[in-house]
């Protein structure tokens, strides 16, 4: 199996918060989780550094937007090496690369565009047009900010014309909304009829400038869903000389988009229309996580509780970050505080997760395992049903339930190292089992602790029936 693996890029207008490094890292986790059943993986996420948020963010801080995209585009990559996201691309929208890219997809799509006149009311932090129903006062709905009114001529996209096709490939999962929750939504929305064409151009006057031309007409800029949705086409190439990346993992292999809620309808109807239009492959796969309170409150700056990927660094190994956010439920809203945190990192991990390696390694220290029948199979079966249930909750995205299942192997040869007192015994049948026990718990939760479980895996090897373990340090683990 060949996986595409991304997130969505977020908008470089602000810091990266939480919310941010919560996506990464879930598609971190799957993408790592792929590579474990060995299947072929290219993950890529990247940053949306086009639109007027981008004019407006830098402008309020006194700077040129070159450089302050530049600067923001640094704190979010930054993300990569300190918690070890396996991104195979990081794509930026004002890259040349994916210039080209946007080019040719927009030359595919021309005979479904045309040129027309549009006023409406607009909010700038949603880069979207509301009609008076969608937005009551003319307040826009999601940012509570009144909506400013422009009118202007723009390039517009048939989307209507791929409405019932769109559908239709929801309907038969051919692209599969996770949860279905988010796909009846989707559904609805369809059904509904109200959508119309796409704008997908705007003036560059109003852009300041900033932003990709539209092809032949330097008076207007490309709208910026229009723009960032092609970074899944471009971060493989898409437009370039060689394309084979794109063909290999776009068009012959299998997609997966993790996404918020807050953008379903762009991935959902839009995304699919445009590659419809192009005459591309649509996504197989989107996945619709929900967002983090903090302590019972929406995050936002104006309550000056928003929680940045660095506060965590200062006391906390990053792993410890990657270990607690997949124990959250994707598809529902989650309250983080700081207590729960540090309960699940001192608890989960370190007293019971951490204990049981070392306690393991500690039995092992003095024991020559020439003795061990390593080819004996009993209990094998036991261990192939975790991981047989860890499995299905992955592939639906069930990140939480897969490791609170899988937790109880944990549990179990804690208990079972108890119960047969194995320190004294050293009994060999029982040793074994344990090994055996602990090769599957670094196998399942590499993904989310990459780090330690390879320096684990680095000082243990079965060698001429002789475990070599001699120093094994869990630095990872503490801080
Ligand atoms: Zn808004």
């Amino acid at each position: 199996m060949r996986n595409f693996i991304t997130t969505s890029i977020p908008y470089v207008n602000d810091s990266p918060h939480i919310g941010h490094l919560y996506e990464f890292i879930l598609a971190d986790i799957f993408a790592r989780y792929k590579k474990l059943l060995e299947e072929e993986v290219f993950f890529q996420s990247g940053t949306d550094e086009n639109g007027m948020k981008m004019v407006k963010s830098a402008e309020e801080k006194g700077k040129n937007v070159k450089e302050f995209v530049d600067e923001k585009y640094a704190e979010f990559y930054s993300l990569k090496d300190k918690f070890n996201l396996s991104f195979d691309k990081f794509i930026r929208t004002t890259s040349e690369e994916h210039k080209i890219g946007v080019y040719k997809f927009w030359k595919l799509c021309e005979k479904d565009i045309y040129i027309d006149k549009y006023s409406g009311f607009y909010c700038i932090s949603c880069e979207a047009y509301y009609d008076e129903n969608e937005a009551p006062n003319l307040i826009c709905p999601v940012h509570k900010k009144k909506l400013e009114r422009f009118e202007e001529e723009n390039y517009f996209f048939k989307l209507t014309k791929y409405l019932d096709k769109v559908k239709s490939l929801i309907e038969k999962d051919k692209i599969k909304i996770f949860p279905t929750e988010k796909k009846v939504e989707i559904l609805n929305i369809l059904r509904e009829g109200k959508i119309k064409d796409l704008s997908i151009s705007r003036d560059i006057k109003r852009s300041k400038g900033w932003g990709i031309p539209v092809p032949n007409d330097n008076k207007q800029v490309i709208y910026v869903w229009f723009d960032a949705l092609l970074n899944y086409l471009t971060g493989l190439g898409f437009g370039s000389k060689n394309e084979s990346l794109f063909e290999r993992f776009w068009q012959k292999g299998i997609v997966y988009h993790f996404i918020g809620k807050d953008i379903v309808k762009f991935h959902a109807i839009y995304w699919p229309a445009m590659l419809l239009s192009a005459n591309i492959k649509v996504p197989e796969n989107i996945i619709v996580h929900y967002h983090i309170t903090i302590e019972g409150e929406k995050m936002s700056k104006t309550l000056g509780n928003v929680i940045s990927p660095d506060d965590f660094l200062k006391d906390y190994p990053y792993e410890a970050v990657r270990f607690y956010l997949a124990h959250q439920p994707l598809f529902s809203d989650w309250d983080f505080s700081w207590q729960s945190f540090d309960a699940f990192y001192q608890g989960v991990l370190k007293k019971d997760l951490a204990n049981l390696i070392l306690r393991i390694f500690g039995i092992l220290k003095n024991i020559d395992l020439d003795e061990i029948d390593f080819e004996s199979t009993e209990f094998d079966s036991e261990f192939k049903k975790y991981f047989k249930k860890f499995k299905e909750n992955m592939e639906n995205f069930e990140f939480n339930l897969a490791y609170q299942k899988y937790f109880d192997l944990v549990k179990n040869l804690n208990q079972f190292i108890d119960y047969k007192r194995i320190w004294e015994s050293k009994h060999l049948e029982d040793i074994r089992i344990i090994i055996k026990g602990l090769l599957e718990i670094l196998k399942a939760y590499e993904p989310l602790l990459p780090e330690t479980i390879n320096s684990i895996k680095n000082k243990i090897e079965i060698k001429n029936g002789k475990f070599v373990n001699k120093k094994i340090t869990f630095s990872p683990f503490y801080k």
